[in-house]
């Protein structure tokens, strides 16, 4: 998950484009930034992208026309693409979304407000797929969400509900440190009057179960003083 996700910016006012780049980037994103269509599109053959930018009014070929491109391709269109474009301009906005934009965006407009939109767009378009994300893996460990099985290599494992939800939110927050607050309150919920002691108890069920040597842990670590981490 910590890979940069890549924008194609095609903008052909400069300072728009390097104001729209150097926030993006400095948000986390990597931003590749053109002034024409064409010259971006020529660069899609090679390397694609997780997301467009696209100004309407542009040099050449202009953003609808980027568009309507992108949407004939098999493997560009399914790709998240914001409209931006000029008040000026009378922006067709029905023309926009029927040709497939996700979303567009007014001219002049705060950086704060397009850097959410590309937040927003990357998480509406990461909800995940059909039967991705149901299967958690990590060295010899699997666990199969759905159907509440977990494997050692081929060999499965019987956990308690309370060891599986465990195993389930370490995996998933994989190289995090979490507390034991925390861990108390997401496995047995704000009710549970318990103590943090139950987690640690647990978590030595769990190693019994899954580490090849629970005396030295090879999977979840303790964080002295904080809590337990999957490595
Ligand atoms: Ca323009």
């Amino acid at each position: 998950m910590s890979v940069k996700r890549t924008i194609y910016l095609v903008e052909d006012e400069v300072h728009i484009q390097q104001l729209v780049k150097y926030n993006l980037e400095a948000s986390g994103y990597s931003v590749s930034a053109y002034t024409s269509g064409e010259e971006m599109l020529e660069h899609c053959e090679s390397v694609l992208p997780d997301m467009f930018i696209l100004d309407l009014m542009l040099p050449g070929i202009d953003g609808f026309e980027i568009l309507r491109r992108l949407k004939q391709k098999p493997k560009l269109k399914t790709l998240p693409v914001i409209m931006l474009t000029a008040r000026s301009e009378e922006f067709d906005r029905v023309l926009g979304l029927e040709l497939g934009a996700d979303d567009y965006i007014s001219k002049p407009f705060s950086i704060r407000e397009l850097t959410a939109r590309v937040k927003a767009l990357f998480r509406r378009s990461d909800i995940p797929t059909e039967a991705a994300v149901q299967v958690l893996t990590a060295g010899d460990i699997s666990i199969d969400l759905e159907r509440h099985e977990v494997y050692k290599g081929s060999e499965k494992v019987d956990l308690t509900l309370k060891e599986f939800e465990l195993l389930k939110i370490l995996l998933q927050n994989r190289g995090r440190v979490l507390s034991r607050d925390l861990l108390l309150e997401k496995v047995w919920g704000f009710d549970y009057f318990g103590e943090t002691r139950t987690v640690d108890v647990h978590i030595r069920y769990l190693r019994q179960k899954i580490e090849p040597d629970d005396s030295k842990p090879a999977y979840i670590e303790t964080v002295r003083g904080v809590g337990y981490r999957f490595i």
